[in-house]
Parts: C-alpha cells; structure tokens; sequence
C-alpha cells in the first residue's frame, strides 16, 4: 500500500469502484472516463509503479484476467478490444499505479490510432539489435 495512491486505496476498499472481477492478486473495475462503455481497469492489488517493476508472476496474472475480461466483454456486443498499458508519463501514464485497459471498441467509433512511421530498413536492423542485445544482459 502506498501512502496517496488512488489505486492502492481502491484495491484496499477505501475509496469505491465498479468492480467487475477481483482474486486474490488482482482487482478489475471500470473506468470512471470510458473511450466507450465497458473500458475496464485491471490493476495489481500489490503497489507497482509500471511495466519495468511490476513482479513477472503478476504480469502473467494480468493478462490471464485481460482475456477473461475481454470474452466476458465480447459477450456484452462490443465489436472490437484494445489492450493498453501505459507505462511512464510520456506514454500518457497519470496514476502510477500498474494498471491494464481493456477498452471496448464499436464500428464507426473512430477512436484515433496511433500513426505508423517509415523507417530505413537499417534503422529497424539496428534497433532491433539494440533490443536483443539489451534481452541478453537482462
Ligand atoms: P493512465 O493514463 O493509463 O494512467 O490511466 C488512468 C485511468 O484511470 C484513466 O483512464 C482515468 O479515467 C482512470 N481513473 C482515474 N480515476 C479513477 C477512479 N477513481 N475510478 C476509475 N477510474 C479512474
Ligand atoms: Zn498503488
């Protein structure tokens, strides 16, 4: 639990939400801003910053109730899933407490993208040995 963390006081029951699944590790509620109806949160109920230390079990953990939550969301008529994690402040992470949306999507609701770039071939060549060498020393 850390001291002024919305989500932490959300897992601990101290402030509300709509919950729509919770386990032992795990707590999924709803947005309280949707792209679209349904957009879930899932977050740990164990206090990580983000992506880089969140404990590797409790990713696993995640992304198992991601797919739960997206059947269980499948169900309800939606006609599309995104699954995002923002991970730092610059990836547009406001509370820095891990969590996974599960936003809903809906034919025609144009929700925008993110735009693709055109890099030289050398360039992916060489960001794709930065990434494996930087794998290997992990
Ligand atoms: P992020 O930008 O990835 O850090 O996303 C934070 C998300 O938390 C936003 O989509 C907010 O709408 C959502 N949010 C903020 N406060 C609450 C709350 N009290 N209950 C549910 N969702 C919240
Ligand atoms: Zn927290």
């Amino acid at each position: 639990m850390e001291k002024d963390c919305l989500f932490c006081k959300i897992a601990g029951g101290e402030i509300p939400s709509r919950k729509v699944y919770e386990d032992e590790m795990s707590l999924a509620f709803l947005d309280i801003n949707p792209v679209n109806p349904g957009h879930t949160l899932i977050i740990p109920k164990k206090h990580f910053e983000n992506i880089y230390d969140l404990n590797e079990e409790i990713a696993a953990h995640l992304m198992k109730v991601a797919k739960k939550i997206s059947i269980a969301l499948k169900k309800t008529g939606v006609d599309g899933i995104n699954i995002t994690m923002n991970n730092e402040k610059d990836a547009g992470q406001v509370i820095f407490h891990s969590h996974i949306h599960i936003m809903p999507r809906i034919k025609g609701d144009n929700l925008p993208m993110w735009p693709g770039k055109k890099l030289k071939d050398e360039e992916l060549d060489e960001m794709a040995k930065k990434i494996s060498s930087g794998l290997a020393r992990t």
